[in-house]
């Protein structure tokens, strides 16, 4: 096979990463132990490093109790450690008002999406408003709102839910369309960063500009968060759900980001029950990872290993890939797809496809993705990227998926 440099979209970038990339993926125990096989899901959950691995191991062998409870060194180190990782995320979704906005720790993208649905979304609600939310992206960023929706009607206040308009062209949002669809009743919208499935960036940099200053915002960054920078600041929204798991930490760990602005404050309700300190701990130290390799260049590295999947997969009749296939340059300025690419053979099933992968050692995901409104019956290969990922896999893959012709 060619060389990893000579060719392809993004090929300079990957040759100029390269040494930074083959740093990095050597501290991912799981991965190095396992030079046969291509973790190729990490859309589902991520791999972890070793500085993650040794920030757990510290937590549970340093000074280990609970947190938010008792007053002896132990308790005090755990209660310091919430508080602490809770101003961290905020820097590192760039915050520029951190006094002001508040982290509720969760178990991930989910629990922080139904924390809003439940505990602050019907208190901004009367009769006949309306929410923009989006029917086609993932079942955690439907459910809630709709469930937000059914609770109100009990109560005998009627919510009109619109589906968050999508560009039939590229599967992004359609920020024109939006600002026409914005009225007088329009509360809330919610929104996600990047697709799962297809991987699209949806635009949501131009949503706070279609729905005007005072419409809180609610984006769902299971996909961005760990991938790519993401800036509270630019975005200007009012809440980020995200998963730790997803973004290299432990599983069952995850936040919720609130600007305290618009609409009342987020409180949850109930008693919550002890914090997840050891996951808070993989958390703080997933995030300092992340921003000491760089989201810009992580996100440069998958978007380039994706353009490559793609491109490769084009020049081949038996696949379609799934969603936009415009701005897959590794170097296109914007609309860009990130590191997810989604596609099916014209002739073999998706789960088929993925045995047969498996039998050369790639691990994909195969089914409908948890996708809203989709139909689990057809499904689909999803290859999901991370700074793990390498050229050298993805023209392996490639390979199979040629002879598969
Ligand atoms: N939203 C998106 C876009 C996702 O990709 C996922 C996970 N696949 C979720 C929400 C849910 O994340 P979690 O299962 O960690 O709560």
């Amino acid at each position: 096979m060619a060389s990893i440099a000579a060719h392809g979209p993004g090929a300079a970038l990957l040759a100029e990463l390269a040494p930074w990339q083959r740093a990095l993926r050597a501290q991912f125990p799981i991965i190095t132990a396992n030079p046969d096989l291509a973790y190729l899901d990490s859309a589902a959950t991520g791999q972890k490093p070793q500085a993650v691995l040794d920030a757990v191991h510290d937590q549970l062998t340093a000074a280990h109790a609970n947190a938010g409870r008792g007053s002896y060194p132990w308790a005090n180190a755990s209660t310091a450690l919430v508080a602490d990782v809770r101003e961290r995320i905020k820097g590192f979704l760039d915050d520029p008002a951190p006094a002001r906005s508040a982290v509720h720790f969760t178990s991930g993208t989910t629990e922080g999406l139904r924390l809003v649905a439940r505990d602050w979304l019907p208190g901004l609600l009367a009769d006949g408003d309306e929410i923009v939310v989006p029917f086609a992206d993932h079942e955690a960023n439907l459910e809630p709102w709709l469930e937000a929706q059914r609770l109100l009607a009990r109560q005998g206040v009627r919510i009109r839910v619109r589906e968050l308009p999508y560009q039939s062209s590229s599967g992004d949002y359609d920020p024109a369309a939006l600002a026409r669809l914005v009225g007088p009743r329009t509360r809330f919208v919610a929104a996600t960063h990047v697709h799962h499935v297809y991987g699209g960036n949806m635009n949501v940099h131009l949503i706070r500009r279609a729905v005007g200053p005072d419409v809180p915002i609610c984006l769902d960054a299971a996909q961005s968060v760990g991938h790519l920078p993401v800036s509270v600041a630019e975005l200007d929204v009012d809440f980020v759900a995200f998963s730790g798991h997803k973004a290299l930490a432990l599983p069952g760990s995850g936040a919720l980001w609130a600007r305290q602005a618009r609409g009342p404050e987020l409180q949850p309700g109930g008693w919550r029950g002890s914090p997840n300190t050891t996951g808070i701990a993989s958390l703080a130290a997933a995030l300092d990872w992340l921003a000491a390799a760089g989201t810009d260049r992580i996100a440069r590295w998958t978007v380039a290993l994706a353009a490559r999947l793609s491109d490769g997969l084009r020049h081949l009749d038996a696949y379609d890939v799934l969603g936009c296939q415009r701005s897959l340059a590794a170097d296109a300025p914007v609309q860009q797809r990130c590191g997810i690419v989604t596609f099916r053979h014209r002739d073999i099933g998706a789960r088929d496809l993925g045995f047969i992968l498996f039998s050369h050692g790639f691990m994909v995901r195969t089914d409908g993705h948890c996708q809203a409104g989709a139909d689990e019956r057809i499904g689909s290969v999803r290859v999901s990227l991370h700074v793990y990922n390498t050229p050298e896999e993805i023209d392996r893959l490639l390979a199979v998926l040629t002879s598969l012709r």
